[in-house]
């Protein structure tokens, strides 16, 4: 296991964490299983610490994400507005996770950057913004719960951790790298496993948690957008994906069914780019796009130059709003703006 903070700032972390009594924790809006996870995993710890912990996220996250210990006592800002505020407001510590600008937590921004209380990141995006006390970023590592179980490893506290504290860390990890098919080749992410599982957990089953329960809208829809919305640039080695509000209803799509799918259309030899156009639920007539490539094209690059977003070099995304034909076009001069990296 690695050793990531300095004795300096160890000792920072540790005095933090010993002076708090309530804390909340929060991660990005749209939170994905690395988000939820990390924060869950946290909050299972501290909670058993003693702590009062709130889980506060800027927006409803994905069904499938539900059966991890301490969901459903999540707070969500677009729904539980006061609450959240309050939460924040009788914070003494504030943790958040999984991003790398206050921009990113939505709603929740103006009260998190409002409050008093001390503030920590622990994050694995590039580029973070330094907003909080103790700054904790690790772009080279797969997920934010593996930057949380190093840390555990250095409070000496990694290998007493609850089952509940285990298995939200290791669905965020798992989540994070489909399952360890991508951005997991650095050896101490198997060490962390390795810990995780010695906690007793059952990976097989958190694997089924997440990817195997499908309501029967979504696997209908991902038939639909593959074969009818799905087009493939082959002199771009890419494939676009849309999704419209309108066909969302038509297929009775749940919250979180879309998740993933992005992912699919690289399975076709030799593509290097998928696009994932898709009109916002909340905010229709916004586009947010979601990019995922292959080996080292830089979506990230593409996505802050052309989609008003960034994220890591495989996954990326950002937004815009316009109608769905206009961002189609838009994705077109992305494209061909980067084809020399594409061909
Ligand atoms: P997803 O496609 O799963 O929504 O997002 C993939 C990654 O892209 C996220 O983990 C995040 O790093 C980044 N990302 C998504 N949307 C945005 C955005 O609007 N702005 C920025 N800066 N990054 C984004
Ligand atoms: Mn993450």
């Amino acid at each position: 296991m690695e050793n990531i903070l300095s004795e300096k700032e160890l000792k920072e972390f540790r005095k933090l964490l010993d002076d708090c009594t309530k804390v909340v924790i929060s991660a990005h809006v749209g939170p994905d299983g690395d988000a939820i996870g990390s924060a869950l995993g946290l909050a299972n710890y501290l909670r058993r610490k003693g702590k009062q912990v709130t889980v506060a996220m800027p927006n409803i996250f994905p069904d499938f994400l539900k059966w991890m210990p301490g969901a459903d006592s999540i707070l969500i800002y677009t729904r539980q507005q006061e609450q959240a505020k309050a939460a924040v407001e009788q914070a003494d510590l504030i943790i958040i996770c999984d991003l790398n600008q206050p921009s990113r937590l939505n709603g929740l921004e103006e009260h998190v950057m409002a409050s008093l209380a001390p503030r920590i990141l622990i994050d694995h995006h590039l580029d973070p913004a330094f907003f909080c006390q103790l700054t904790v970023s690790r772009p080279e590592m797969c997920a934010t719960g593996e930057v949380i179980c190093h840390l555990l490893h250095q409070l000496g506290e990694l290998n007493s951790i609850s089952q509940d504290e285990a298995v939200c860390l290791y669905a965020a990890m798992m989540c994070d790298t489909g399952a360890f098919s991508f951005n997991s080749n650095r050896p101490v992410i198997f060490e962390c496993i390795s810990h995780l599982l010695a906690r007793g957990i059952d990976k097989d089953q958190i694997y089924r948690n997440v990817f195997y329960t499908a309501s029967e809208g979504r696997l209908r829809l991902q038939g639909y957008l593959l074969y009818v919305n799905m087009k493939v640039l082959h002199n771009y080695r890419t494939t676009i994906i849309t999704l419209t509000n309108e066909e969302r209803r038509r297929f009775n799509v749940k919250n979180g069914d879309t998740e993933g799918l992005v992912n699919i259309p690289l399975q076709i030899l030799g593509m290097r780019l998928s696009i994932f156009i898709n009109e916002d639920t909340e905010h229709p007539g916004t586009m947010k796009l979601s990019l995922r490539s292959v080996d080292d094209f830089p979506c990230d690059q593409m996505a802050s130059r052309f989609f008003n977003g960034g994220g890591h070099k495989n996954a990326s995304g950002g937004k815009l709003v316009c109608t769905m034909e206009e961002a189609c076009e838009t994705v077109k001069k992305a494209v061909e703006t980067f084809s020399e990296m594409l061909k």
